[in-house]
């Protein structure tokens, strides 16, 4: 089963992204990390090209669409893929169809994350995460160190509140059309409504389990 998550940023994408591929056994693909991964690396042949991340701005698709087929391709035989991030414009969308086509795989489930603007702003600048294994918190929970890895938690660098709306603009201009397109392909389109802010992971995670029962994609 590959699953594409759609949402703007703070929509909970991650967090849900990896309660998914643990009930499921799946690979969880995030753009972000992969890119965030890459400007740790000065030497990386895209590292200057990568800057305009720190700025909330769009990757070309161009390079977008080589890192995640590069990233495909090293994952040989999962189970399923599931896209965190990815794809952001109706072009990646076109050439993900395509590299999925020829491994005889689509899209089959796009988790559709509706979360007001006020919501998504709290959550991004209370946002922290472990930068070891990538988990995510909020401020609220408490933590100043992941429990998993005993790393102390960082912002990111994009986490704030200019940067966050320049997200906000570029995900209301440019990905509003990747919902149209799945919209009229044949996947399982599901659309959650998150407009609880204290909605705690788990009880979002049951919400999108039960959406898939009833399409008799889960138990
Ligand atoms: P968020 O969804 O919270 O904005 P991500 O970690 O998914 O965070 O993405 C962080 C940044 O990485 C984006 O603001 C953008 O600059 C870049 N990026 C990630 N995925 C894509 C993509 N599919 N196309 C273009 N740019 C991307």
């Amino acid at each position: 089963m590959n699953i594409v998550l759609l949402g703007p940023p703070g929509s909970g994408k991650g967090t849900q992204g990896q309660l998914l591929a643990e009930r499921f056994d799946l690979v969880q693909l995030s753009t972000g990390d992969l890119f965030r991964q890459i400007l740790q690396n000065p030497g990386h042949p895209l590292y200057d090209e990568l800057q305009i991340v720190k700025e909330g701005k769009l990757v070309s698709d161009e390079v977008v669409n080589a890192v995640v087929e590069d990233a495909i391709k090293k994952l040989g035989n999962a189970k399923g893929i599931i896209f965190d991030g990815f794809p952001r414009t109706v072009a990646q969308a076109q050439a993900l169809d395509k590299m999925l086509n020829s491994m005889n795989q689509k899209v089959d489930v796009v988790l559709d994350f509706n979360v007001t603007q006020d919501v998504l702003l709290q959550r991004l600048l209370g946002r922290r995460v472990c930068p070891n294994c990538k988990r995510v918190f909020h401020i609220k929970q408490g933590y100043v160190e992941c429990p998993d890895c005993k790393v102390q938690l960082v912002t990111r660098e994009d986490d704030n509140e200019e940067v966050i709306m320049k997200r906000f603009k570029e995900y209301n201009e440019k990905t509003a059309g990747v919902k149209e397109y799945y919209l009229d392909s044949d996947c399982a389109y599901i659309n959650l409504t998150v407009d609880d802010a204290d909605a705690t992971p788990e009880e979002v995670h049951q919400q999108i389990i039960s959406e898939l029962a009833k399409r008799g994609l889960a138990r």
